[in-house]
């Protein structure tokens, strides 16, 4: 018998975006793991809709009775019940009225409760920021197996970046870049309030970390020197570099260029190319030559120069959106000084710029990088008219001039 699909039944009018224009009667999936249970938006309970029921007239199988009072006295009982039931409903109509009242409210602070397909949730997530999925893998065993999908993870990617960022780098899986991007916690020791990803080196150490894996350009050539009396100092070019500044702060991807700047390599990334160098063409004393070994070094030199591509990519994008953020923070304070200062002039008497500027209530409102609105500014007037006395005091003596006169 197949169960009755659980879905949310949202009117056209009422669909909120995308997510939602898929066929609310979701068709039976192939994918058994995405059809086992029915989550709800809260992820605290595990409600169910009462199913199974209904399933239609009486099912009296066989053997039904022959005698003919014995049916007469079945069919007044049933005719009994459905009067009784019908009265009932009539009595308790408010209890058990279906909801049509309209489209899902959606309300800051009160979590839906609204039933949804499990098989929705990919497409949900498909528009989801890549910090959410993030969180939401660790929130309910579902959403664990959902993002266990690469798709989930890409489609998130294209849609919320698009070529802003290009795709992982060949063995990063889409959920690790992800990570790298909006993490947060040293990757070591778990420190938790770590947020700098190191994109030279594809992770995310707090400073004590990444000075203790990081070893400077002569400790590296000098591993590099084996007992034989190669040279394999070249083979530097083959894995990830940064720079960092006098002081040992990470300045980028890459070798250094400025004269107080110098180039660092990770420790474990000089020995595992040594390991390879050896693994492949034996460690036996030989001298070898370029010639040798020219195919795998070109190789191993193609991935290095694309991981460094990838590095530069990657910080170049953070840089930006760094600097997006302080443009909006910077425009939203603009904003509070325009908005508080013609309210100020409405006040009676008018409080004129001068003096609202020496206000320190003033001051630290306009520090605040949010937008203004009438709620803020309630909060302000109050703090304004206790101090604009003095401030206007103050404007006074300075000027030795009457204020109107401004
Ligand atoms: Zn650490």
């Amino acid at each position: 018998m197949t169960q009755p699909s659980e879905c949310v039944k949202m009117p056209p009018s009422s669909r909120p975006n995308v997510a939602f224009q898929v066929a609310p009667q979701a068709p039976s999936i192939s994918n058994k793991k995405f059809n086992t249970s029915t989550d709800v938006l809260d992820f605290r309970a595990n409600r169910r809709l009462p199913g199974g029921r209904g399933s239609g007239a009486a099912s009296n199988g066989s053997g039904g009775p022959t005698d003919y009072q014995q049916l007469k006295r079945k069919a007044d009982t049933a005719e009994a019940k459905a009067r009784a039931s019908i009265s009932t409903k009539k009595t308790a109509a408010p209890k058990n009225r279906p909801h049509t009242a309209g489209p899902t409210k959606l309300r800051v602070g009160r979590p839906v409760k609204t039933v949804l397909c499990a098989d929705l949730w990919p497409i949900i997530f498909q528009y989801s920021e890549s910090s959410v999925l993030l969180h939401m893998k660790d929130v309910a065993p579902l959403f664990r197996e959902i993002l266990g999908k690469k798709s989930v993870w890409k489609e998130s990617r294209v849609y919320n970046y698009g070529d802003q960022i290009p795709p992982p780098l060949h063995g990063l899986e889409e959920w690790q870049y992800a990570d790298l991007r909006h993490g947060q916690g040293c990757m070591s020791c778990k420190k938790e309030k770590t947020r700098k990803t190191y994109w030279a080196f594809l992770r995310r150490w707090c400073k004590a970390c990444l000075h203790s894996k990081i070893i400077g350009e002569m400790d590296a050539i000098t591993m590099l020197q084996d007992s034989a009396g190669n040279d394999l100092s070249e083979l530097l070019r083959c894995i990830p570099s940064a720079t960092v500044d006098s002081w040992g702060n990470y300045v980028k991807a890459g070798e250094a260029d400025l004269q107080f700047h110098r180039t660092v390599y990770l420790r474990s990334d000089v020995g595992a190319i040594l390991a390879e160098l050896h693994s492949v063409f034996g460690k036996n004393g030989e001298p070898w030559s370029k010639d040798q070994i020219s195919e795998w070094f070109n190789e191993k030199e193609n991935e290095g120069r694309e991981h460094l591509k990838f590095s530069e990519q990657l910080e170049n994008w953070e840089k930006g959106n760094r600097g997006a953020k302080q443009t909006s923070y910077r425009d939203k304070k603009d904003d509070r000084e325009v908005f508080f200062t013609a309210q100020a002039a409405t006040m009676t008497p008018p409080l004129l710029k001068p003096a609202l500027e020496l206000c320190k209530a003033y001051q630290r409102a306009i520090r605040i990088p949010k937008g203004p609105n009438m709620v803020a500014w309630g909060y302000l007037k109050p703090k304004l008219e206790q101090e604009r006395a003095a401030a206007e005091e103050m404007v006074r003596k300075k000027t030795r001039q009457p204020l109107e006169e401004y």
